[in-house]
């Protein structure tokens, strides 16, 4: 146990180092300070190669909300309408009662398991495994924001896999295209730096400034859901000025030409109005690409949250191969990595015959009314549905429409206010777990360095003593850390890997490089980096309009997590930046309330001037949630990139205008 005491007397602190598990990039190592049972502070790692001794805004206050009025400590069950405390038996009995009804009655396929990234770890994956046990139940499949990235370089490298943060010191241009560091996985600041203190220069295609923008040299503006049309007329330019890399192409790449052919049918002067780039901005920017590389992107879901998410990512990494810069130091096409990768997860399908029904998540509210067997009960866990859908209504309505609805949280949220069984669980403070990372590829170990609050069950243990209960307990016997050992065995199993995970607190995954692709071989079926024959698909078919002039990206926020968020913060957050001509027009001034309009509902905010945005620009950061509903998912759209890998947030078209709502 990696614990030590900081200061001799009756009443030392101690320290416990833990790791963070939320729906992150950078799964820091955390310090946990610990005065007479109660956590005290939170510090990142020193020792951690990413997390470099800070951690970000949001999780230093995390303590705030461990000990907030929010927390649940108690199961409750909803009786005469109002969710009432009730003792774990009979949680755990109503629970069994219920899911047994509801197989008996439509089969397994009865009962919804929705798990999200709320919380990252290893142990958590054993839900699947409970689940495969209960008979193969309906699973959500898709993602809110990360899908379009890891589909579109699925499809062109075979699986999606990021270079070591440290090799940018070898990249003499970075690109973080739709990326926000500062605001997404703020670790990522150190090593560039590092790599502009070795002669990088750092570029950011954007509709926003940066929340860093010292670290950003050159900040090409590309317009809402341009990034599609931006890529592919850079590839354009390559390819007519001949500065694609021939060479890497032919020997890596297999279906350039029909790529090229339907690159050479484009309009470029069109393909430059929607990227809102101008023509020569675009010229030099791929001559840089070119000649100043290695050249480094960074793709980050401000590109993806639109129509053509999965078209803009695509795009991107067309443009990484035609530059040749995939499988280079210094290089690459880097987006997510792969966070199990080489890890043995058999373990979480024990039962061959039981087969899941998917249904894709973003559609979950289309569809849920038309299954058969139909859903009976739901049971949600690290998620917040009821706040962070696309169309938040609908997911409400889809939600409320089943009968017997358990939330698993350890904060009181929009989805657990219509919940029919709450079941509390600790904060990643007060449990064991390994997290590893989707954007790095360490391990760091999360340990408990308080006990549960009040009677807060960790997941696996509800799902230990519900699996009792149901006749298969001894399945789900063990602790995490036995659990996680096993998952980790290919990767940490030998040379004492486990013991430098328990003693360090953090290990590197060895199926991880530092460099992917290097080899030149590529997970494709043809082996090689396959680009696409087209037609390519790059206008919007959807923009403002008259009544609704102005796009509202929704960024993540560097104050909350997502949706998790302090009851304090539930209504100051809503800020809404626009360029200061765009609110004289309106007639609006700084610092008013005012209300933004779309064609799915109406929200209040605080006018914020930025003249850093362009005028059809508004910016409000993303989730958060008021218990009023004022709540921005109720403008924007249900609809997605392709089949619903991504949800298109940014593709949500509103006016502004002065709030008259009676105070
Ligand atoms: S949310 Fe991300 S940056 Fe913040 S502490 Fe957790 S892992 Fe680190």
């Amino acid at each position: 146990m990696n614990r030590s005491f900081t200061e001799a007397g009756p009443a030392a602190d101690t320290t416990v180092t833990s790791a963070c598990p939320l729906d992150c990039w950078d799964a820091c190592s955390v310090v946990v300070t610990v005065r007479e049972g109660r956590a005290i502070r939170l510090q990142g790692n020193k020792a951690h190669p990413i997390t470099r001794g800070f951690l970000c805004a949001r999780t230093v206050k995390y303590l705030d909300r461990v000990y907030s009025p929010d927390r649940i400590t108690q199961p409750l069950l909803r009786r005469d309408g109002a969710l009432r405390p009730i003792s774990w038996d009979e949680a755990i009995d109503t629970a069994a009662r219920r899911l047994e009804e509801a197989r008996a009655a439509g089969g397994p396929h009865a009962v919804l398991h929705y798990r999200s990234a709320g919380a990252m770890g290893l142990a958590k994956k054993l839900a699947d495994r409970f689940w495969n046990l209960f008979g193969g139940v309906t699973e959500l499949t898709g993602d809110f924001c990360l899908g379009a990235g890891k589909a579109a370089l699925e499809r062109h490298l075979g699986d999606y896999r990021a270079h070591a943060a440290a090799d940018l010191r070898h990249s003499r241009t970075v690109v973080l295209w739709g990326r926000d560091p500062f605001t997404s996985g703020p670790h990522l600041i150190p090593p560039l730096r590092d790599a502009i203190a070795a002669g990088a220069s750092v570029l950011s295609i954007n509709p926003t400034d940066l929340a860093h923008p010292d670290i950003v040299g050159t900040w090409v503006r590309v317009r809402p859901s341009g990034d599609t049309a931006l890529a592919l007329a850079l590839a354009r330019v390559l390819m007519d000025d001949g500065l694609d890399d021939r060479g890497w192409i032919e020997q890596h790449a297999v279906g350039f030409p029909a790529f090229a052919a339907a690159l050479g049918a484009l309009p470029l002067e069109e393909l430059v109005a929607e990227a809102g780039v101008p023509l020569t901005t675009i010229r030099s920017l791929a001559r840089r690409l070119a000649e100043e590389g290695p050249t480094a992107i960074l793709l980050g879901t401000g590109a993806m949250r639109c129509r053509l998410g999965l078209e803009a990512s695509a795009a991107v990494t067309m443009l990484g191969g035609m530059l040749g810069t995939i499988g280079r130091p210094g290089g690459g096409v880097t987006f997510a990595a792969r966070h199990a990768r080489g890890l043995d997860l058999a373990c979480l399908r024990p039962n061959p015959e039981a087969v899941n029904r998917e249904v894709v998540v973003s559609r979950l509210p289309e569809l849920l009314p038309r299954l058969d067997p139909p859903v009976r009960v739901g049971w949600i866990e690290s998620a917040n549905p009821a706040n962070s859908f696309g169309d938040r209504r609908g997911a409400v309505a889809a939600l409320r429409s089943i009968p017997f609805l358990i939330v698993a949280d350890f904060q009181r949220t929009m989805t657990t206010e219509i919940a029919d069984l709450v079941l509390p669980v600790p904060s990643f403070v007060e449990s064991d777990d390994v997290v590893p990372s989707w954007g790095h590829g360490y391990l760091a170990r999360q340990r408990a360095a308080i006990p549960a609050l009040g009677e807060a069950r960790d997941d696996l243990g509800i799902y230990q003593a519900l699996a009792q209960r149901l006749g298969f307990g001894p399945e789900m016997a063990g602790d995490a850390e036995s659990w996680c050992r096993r998952m980790l065995t290919p990767v940490l199993g030998s040379a004492g890997g486990w013991e430098a995970l328990e003693r360090d607190s953090f290990a590197l995954n060895p199926a991880h490089e530092d460099v992917p692709w290097a080899d030149g071989r590529f997970a494709t079926p043809s082996g090689k980096f396959e680009f696409e024959p087209g037609p390519l698909k790059w206008r919007r078919t959807q923009g403002p309009t008259g009544e609704h002039p102005l796009t509202l990206i929704t960024p993540k926020s560097a104050e909350h997590h997502l949706s998790q968020i302090l009851p304090a913060k539930r209504r100051s957050h809503y800020q809404v930046r626009l360029h200061p001509a765009a609110l004289s027009r309106r007639g609006l001034l700084p610092g008013s309330v005012v209300r933004l309009r779309s064609s799915r509902g109406a929200i209040a905010a605080v006018a914020v001037a930025d003249p850093a945005l362009d005028e059809g620009v508004a910016v409000l950061p993303m989730s958060g949630w008021a218990p009023d509903g004022n709540d921005v998912n109720l403008l924007t759209p249900p609809d997605t990139a392709a089949d619903g890998v991504t949800f298109a947030y940014y593709d949500c078209f509103i006016e502004v205008e002065a709030d008259r709502t009676p105070a």
